[in-house]
């Protein structure tokens, strides 16, 4: 389907970033998540399996940099770009845009901490890299703590009796890493390197964490078994495991004084990109939709043509255009603000994200029986938007850290960057 954009001042560069953003979704990812979901998990990130052919080509052509700005090495995507590019990618698959974003996530963060050194020893090889070579991940949940870590604001985050499973002990110069993190850590299976949070306070509890980039193939560092899931199965997760894994000092690049802060603006940022996941999901199954209900016959004419399919089709445009509008309105704002406004950013995360798995839901309710099979794409869309609402931060978490934004927050003081 041809899509009208709302916003009529998308200069030429931005027109072509979204053809060249769909025809890749188009050609490559979509039969690529498509093969992967059909694999089992270990096959998925096993040598020879299609990720590792989507991660070179996407590298090729700089998805990877698209944010990062050019005197790093990226591409120095707009704002309003680096959106459209995602939607389109996350029409083509979830699973895969998830790979290729978080790939850049620790680089991103260690960007904004403005901290040169490790700018130029790890962000400058990320951008120069072209093969997929170096590639990212973040590992936050614990098996025994997910939500949990996500508690500033509320009283058990600084109760010491909570312990995290992994900790970071400071032993001269360097850093001493044991512990595990849970199998949900995305990308686990196939990054060269994580973005750690872990334990360095004990008297603190959750408070007292802090977090470090962390290659991983060092000494000392296991990766589990791929998770077999129901949804997004072309992003793989699994488990790491640190026995006494050290680091130089620099690279524990945020600690526990700072720690409450940066979680919540680093989660406010990750769900600012959430927001992307929903839109390019509910756009694909709309498109779905609406070629379905053109062509499928009942009572004589196409299902498009009945007085109460025009009602429910209409809906759902309404509901997709919806989402857009928040998430791009939150992801520019939040992408040139400091510090991020989380508030808005969980606001855009539940919304976009339980109205997308309201119109993918819808989707498949106007395929009737169809929509359950296999044959039909509109299933792998529904299966994997069920994570939207759990991952990055469960819905309800995610309302309540914000809640306690609203209450102690304003009035808010944040700068505009650009
Ligand atoms: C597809 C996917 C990708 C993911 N990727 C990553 C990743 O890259 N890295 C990573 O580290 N993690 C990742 N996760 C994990 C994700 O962040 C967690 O699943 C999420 O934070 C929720 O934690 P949990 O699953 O342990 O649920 P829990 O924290 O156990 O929550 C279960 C339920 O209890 C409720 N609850 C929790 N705490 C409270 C409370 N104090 N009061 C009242 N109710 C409460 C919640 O609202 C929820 O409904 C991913 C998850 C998914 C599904």
């Amino acid at each position: 389907m041809t899509y009208f954009d709302m916003n009529l001042d998308l200069t030429d560069e931005d027109r072509a970033i979204k053809e060249a953003a769909h025809k890749f979704a188009k050609e490559v990812m979509r039969p690529i998540g498509i093969e992967i979901d059909k694999m089992t998990a270990v096959e998925a990130v096993a040598p020879g399996s299609p990720i590792w052919d989507f991660l070179k080509k996407g590298y090729e052509l700089g998805y990877h940099k698209a944010a990062f700005p050019e005197e790093v090495g990226g591409l120095g995507f707009t704002p309003l770009q680096s959106h459209i590019m995602s939607e389109e990618l996350v029409w083509g698959s979830l699973g895969l845009t998830g790979v290729l974003l978080l790939a850049g996530w620790p680089y991103v963060k260690i960007l904004h901490t403005g901290n040169q050194e490790l700018i130029e020893e790890f962000v400058v090889p990320f951008c120069q890299c072209d093969d997929a070579s170096i590639t990212g991940s973040w590992a936050i949940t614990e098996p025994d703590h997910g939500s949990d870590t996500l508690g500033p604001g509320e009283d058990f985050f600084y109760d010491p009796k909570l312990k995290w499973q992994c900790q970071g002990k400071l032993d001269g110069d360097e850093y001493v890493i044991n512990g595990q993190k849970a199998a949900w850590v995305s990308c686990a299976p196939t990054a060269t390197h994580t973005m750690l949070n872990l334990q360095l306070d004990t008297s603190m509890g959750m408070a007292g964490g802090g977090t470090c980039i962390l290659p991983l193939n060092l000494p000392g560092i296991e990766r589990g078994k791929p998770l077999e899931k129901v949804g997004q199965r072309d992003l793989p997760q699994g488990e790491l495991f640190f026995d006494n894994v050290r680091i130089p000092k620099r690279w524990m690049f945020v600690g526990p004084e700072e720690w409450a802060d940066w979680v919540t603006g680093n989660l406010g940022f990750g769900n600012s990109a959430m927001t992307l996941f929903a839109i390019g999901l509910a756009r694909a199954a709309f498109d779905e939709t609406l070629a379905y209900a053109k062509e499928r016959v009942q009572g004589g004419k196409p299902l498009i043509e009945h007085y109460a399919m025009k009602i429910r089709i209409h809906r759902m445009f309404a509901q997709v255009e919806a989402i857009r509008a928040m998430s791009r309105a939150v992801w520019i704002m939040n992408s040139r603000i400091y510090p991020v406004a989380s508030e808005y950013a969980f606001a855009g995360k539940t919304f976009c994200s339980e109205t997308a798995r309201e119109v993918i839901d819808e989707g498949v309710q106007i395929f009737g029986g169809n929509g359950l099979t296999k044959e039909y794409f509109i299933e792998k869309l529904w299966r994997d938007s069920r994570a939207l609402t759990i991952e990055d931060g469960e819905n309800y978490v995610l309302n309540r850290v914000g809640g306690n934004l609203l209450k102690d927050l304003y009035p808010r003081t944040s700068v505009n960057l650009l």
